[in-house]
């Protein structure tokens, strides 16, 4: 198969790191639980966005972001069983060579450079699957839509729309495993 995944708070924990550094710069008390939507500056009302996007928009900023439990182990599996695994993320081109080092390749050095693909159009692309937590990736898109839980989309209906809801890498290997059966 060929399956999409999606990097930020998918594969790595971009909303936790990116909330404590506004945090630390601004002297904001926010965490990262009480996060309930996708604009997520709504928490910071005494900060403008322009402030908020400031602390992520380098590259030194994405050492502080960690990896999710699970994620790589099931990658490498993926692609040892011969899928094809793209890594699909919408991102600003500031900090991007930063992403890339400090994150991607360092948590998952078997994925190269070719096999990332940026775009905030997701519906563009041909595959088997989506891995993501952004509802709006899924939403039109001609792939099977696995929904990673977030605190933005809790309360979203995934299965009332076409998606399955997973909460961990442990469900997205059972779901993918489920799917695979489904496309042979
Ligand atoms: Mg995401």
């Amino acid at each position: 198969m060929t399956i999409l995944v999606d990097m930020d708070d998918t594969i790595e924990q971009l909303l936790r790191a990116w909330i404590h550094a506004v945090n630390e710069t601004y002297g904001t008390d926010v965490r990262h639980e009480d996060i309930r939507s996708w604009n997520f500056t709504d928490a910071f009302p005494s900060l403008t966005e322009e402030q908020i996007y400031d602390v992520v928009l380098n590259d030194d900023f994405w050492k502080t972001v960690e990896p999710i439990p699970d994620a790589d182990r099931v990658l490498q599996q993926w692609i040892d069983a011969g899928h094809e695994v793209y890594i699909v993320t919408a991102t600003p081109l500031q900090g991007l060579v930063g992403k890339m080092e400090h994150c991607l390749f360092r948590y998952f050095p078997f994925i190269d450079w070719n096999h990332v693909i940026i775009t905030a159009r997701k519906q563009l692309l041909k595959a088997d699957v989506l891995i993501d937590d952004g509802v709006h990736n899924h939403e039109g898109g001609d792939y099977k839509k696995v929904l990673v839980t977030a605190g933005h989309n809790r309360a979203y209906d995934a299965e009332a729309n076409g998606m399955i809801r997973a909460d961990n890498w442990q469900e997205i290997e059972r779901i993918v495993a489920e799917l695979e059966k489904e496309c042979s």
